[in-house]
C-alpha cells in the first residue's frame, strides 16, 4: 500500500481504513502533505462550512495535584507561581467574553480539588443564568457525583484529552493515573449528557506513528464531538524539558488525517501550534480545523498558567486577544460562527459521496492509478 492508495481508500470509504493506512497518511512527506491538507480542507468545507467557532478559555487555577511529566503546572514544579481566581473573578471574566459576542466559555484549570462541587455548581449556574453562552469544562477527572452536579448546573460540554492511546506511555507520563480511568471518565461524561471532547498530544517522547494512528481510531471509537490535537511543547521546568518539541508538519498531518477520518466534528486550531510556529493556527485552519480557542483569562494571570512555555498573548487584555483572533479569521476569508457551535447534529448523515476528492486531488490520484480501484469520483 502506498500513500496514494491509502488516501484514495479514505476518500472512498473512511470506515474501511485501518491502522496501517493511517500510518501511511500520517507519514505524508513534502508533496503528499499538500494533497492531504487540500483534501482535509475540502472535507471541512463540505461538512462544517466556512464558519470558525470561537471558544473563550478562562484558565482559572494554575494549581494541580497531579504530576504529568510534560506539563508546567505539575505539582512538583516549585518554580511556578500558583493562583486561583475567586468565583466573582471567573464570572466577570466570562461576562467580558460574552459581551464581546463569544458564545462558548471554557473553564479550564489544573486538577484542583480546592474548587468543590458546590463552588463550581454556583459558577456554572451563574454563567448559564446570566449570560447567553454554552459552557465547556476542562477540569481533569472529577467524581461521578461532581460531574452530575455540573451537568445539572447547566454545563454543556466537557473537554478531557486522553493524551495518548498507549496505556504504558500514559502511565509513564501521568504518574499515579491510568488510561483506563481516563477512558471510563470519558464514557461517564457521555452518559451524564455532556457533549464530550477529547484529544491527544503530538510528538510526546516514546510516541510513534502507530501510536498516533491508534489515537485517531480511539477518537472515532469514542465518537467525540471535538478533538484537541496539539503539538508537545517542552517546558524547561519539567522532566521532559530537554526533549524535542512536537513537529509542526507531524501535527498538521495528524490534524488533516483526523479530519479525513472524522469529517463531521469540531477540530480546533490549538493555541500550542502558535507556540511552535508563528502561523501555526492559520496553517491548521487550512488543513481541517474549524475552531479557535482565544484566551480570555485576565492578562495578569496568563504567564502563571504555564502549561508550556512561549504561550501566545502573555499579559494581553482579552479584548485584544479576541480582536486579533477575529482579524485572523477574516484575513483567511472565513467567517465567525454566530451560534453556540454545539455538537454537529448526528441525525444528519450526508450522502457518502460528500467525501469525494477535490479536483486536484482526484487528478493526482487518477494519475497514480489508484482512484478507480477505490471507486472515488471527480
Ligand atoms: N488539568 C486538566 C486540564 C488542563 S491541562 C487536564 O489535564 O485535563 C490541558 C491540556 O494541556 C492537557 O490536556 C494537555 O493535552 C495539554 N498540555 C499540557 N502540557 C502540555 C505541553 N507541554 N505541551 C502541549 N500540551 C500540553
Ligand atoms: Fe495537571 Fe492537567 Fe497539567 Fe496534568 S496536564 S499536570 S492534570 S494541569
Amino acid at each position: 500500500m502506498s500513500f496514494e492508495k491509502a488516501l484514495a481508500k479514505v476518500i472512498a470509504d473512511a470506515d474501511a481504513v485501518n491502522e496501517d493506512d493511517l500510518v501511511l497518511l500520517l507519514g505524508a512527506a513534502s508533496e503528499e502533505r499538500k494533497l492531504l491538507y487540500d483534501q482535509a480542507d475540502i472535507l471541512r468545507g463540505m461538512w462544517m462550512g466556512s464558519e470558525v467557532h470561537l471558544r473563550g478559555v478562562i484558565e482559572f487555577s494554575s494549581c494541580c495535584s497531579l504530576n504529568c511529566l510534560y506539563c508546567g503546572l505539575r505539582a512538583d514544579n516549585k518554580k511556578l507561581k500558583r493562583y486561583r481566581m475567586i468565583p466573582g473573578e471567573i464570572i466577570s471574566a466570562a461576562r467580558i467574553a460574552a459581551e464581546m459576542g463569544l458564545k462558548t466559555i471554557v473553564l479550564q484549570s489544573g486538577q484542583d480539588p480546592y474548587y468543590t462541587k458546590e463552588m463550581l455548581f454556583e459558577i456554572i449556574a451563574a454563567l448559564k443564568e446570566g449570560l447567553d453562552v454554552a459552557v465547556t469544562l476542562s477540569l481533569g477527572v472529577r467524581s461521578p457525583k461532581d460531574l452530575r452536579a455540573f451537568r445539572e448546573a447547566g454545563a454543556d460540554r466537557y473537554l478531557l484529552k486522553f493524551e495518548t492511546s498507549d496505556p504504558g506511555l500514559f502511565e509513564k507520563l501521568r504518574p499515579g493515573t491510568n488510561l483506563r480511568d481516563r477512558l471510563e471518565c470519558l464514557c461517564l461524561l457521555k452518559e451524564t449528557g455532556f457533549q464530550v471532547a477529547s484529544g491527544n498530544i503530538i510528538g510526546l517522547p516514546g510516541q510513534t506513528l502507530t501510536t498516533l494512528a491508534r489515537d485517531i481510531l480511539l477518537l472515532r471509537e469514542l465518537d467525540v464531538v471535538m478533538a484537541g490535537v496539539g503539538p508537545f511543547v517542552p517546558h524547561p521546568d519539567t522532566p521532559l524539558g530537554r526533549d524535542a518539541r512536537g513537529d509542526l508538519e507531524k501535527t498538521l498531518n495528524a490534524l488533516a488525517v483526523t479530519r479525513l477520518l472524522l469529517p463531521y466534528f469540531h477540530l480546533p486550531a490549538t493555541t500550542a501550534l502558535d507556540a511552535v510556529h508563528p502561523r501555526g493556527r492559520r496553517l491548521a485552519l487550512q488543513c481541517g480545523a474549524n475552531v479557535v480557542m482565544p484566551n480570555v483569562t485576565p492578562g495578569h494571570y496568563r504567564e502563571h498558567y504555564s502549561i508550556y512555555p512561549n504561550k501566545p498573548g502573555r499579559g494581553e487584555d482579552p479584548r485584544t486577544t479576541v480582536k486579533e483572533t477575529r482579524a485572523m479569521i477574516s484575513e483567511m476569508g472565513r467567517i465567525e460562527g454566530k451560534g453556540y457551535g454545539h455538537a454537529p447534529d448526528r441525525s444528519y448523515r450526508p450522502r457518502r459521496n460528500l467525501t469525494r476528492p477535490g479536483v486536484a486531488v482526484a487528478r493526482y490520484l487518477k494519475k497514480a492509478g489508484d482512484l478507480n480501484e477505490c471507486g472515488g469520483t471527480e
